[in-house]
């Protein structure tokens, strides 16, 4: 459908989280197995990382004795499964434009194959509302917020945060507000993507295709458009299925593929 050969390794799955974030299932080992069970070569772990949110349902990101946890579960993995698949352990940075230094060191406390930015939670009067969130109540602040404002904020904010942060990728860039209804990017959104590509190519970030977008919208994020402009600007593809249970993991790339379905 989308890609070339060459122009993206669908043998990595580089977004596979685990049950050490509250919304996950099963054990590490089993997403290991399922990966080898449909192909893969490499499997990179990308947990949530999050710091500063205040979010009153519960937390679902990792505390720092679950990292430390991963970081040598995933060591093991990787030696137990040497010659076989790739292990390795990424993080799956959540974007607080209030926390840049804080999450800076958090990335440069650990040794990581893979460090993506991804932002979740949007700030309204000292309270974080989860832009990833089918939740009545997430959805209805966003409506009352306005989606133009938040995507706008959104994007400016992904950008501003590439001047201080070092990161790999970026995850699922157009999935925010895909919950609520009537969503669409105006003009200024699209200036705003395009000024964010631009800034990733120059620091040679990849842009995450996430096929879990398949099960919500029947495309992955981002998007055909979005692809076509990283395209022009000279962007990396990587592919991550965002697998919370062990059976997503590698979901859908299949349909990644051109000349496939
Ligand atoms: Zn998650
Ligand atoms: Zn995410």
């Amino acid at each position: 459908m989308l890609f070339a050969q060459d122009e993206i390794d669908l043998t990595s799955d580089g977004h596979v989280h685990t049950k050490l974030c509250h919304h996950a299932e099963g054990e590490m080992e089993e997403y290991v197995e399922a990966a080898w069970a449909c192909g893969l070569k490499e499997i990179i772990f990308l947990e949530h990382f999050e710091v500063g949110i205040n979010y009153k349902e519960e937390a679902t990101w990792l505390s720092g004795d679950a990292f430390r946890f991963y970081q040598k579960e995933c060591q093991r993995l990787a030696q137990k499964y040497e010659g076989q698949i790739r292990v390795g352990a990424g993080v799956e940075i959540g974007l607080n434009p209030q926390k840049l230094s804080e999450i800076q060191d958090f990335i440069d406390s650990y040794q990581w194959a893979r460090v993506g930015l991804s932002y979740h939670y949007f700030e309204s009067d000292g309270e974080h509302i989860n832009m990833l969130s089918r939740k009545k109540d997430n959805i209805d602040r966003f409506d009352y917020l306005g989606h133009e404002k938040v995507l706008s904020q959104y994007f400016t904010a992904l950008r501003d945060a590439l001047t201080v942060l070092d990161v790999d990728v970026i995850c699922h860039i157009d999935a925010p507000l895909r919950y609520c209804h009537g969503v669409e990017f105006v003009t200024e959104h699209w200036y705003l993507i395009d000024e964010l590509l631009a800034e990733m190519a120059k620091k040679k970030i990849a842009l995450e295709i996430n096929t879990s977008g398949f099960d919500v919208r029947g495309e992955p994020f981002p998007g055909a458009a979005i692809i076509d402009r990283a395209r022009r600007a000279g962007l990396k593809f990587v592919a991550g299925s965002d697998a919370h249970r062990p059976q997503d993991v590698g979901r859908y790339f299949d349909r990644l593929r051109k000349g496939l379905s």
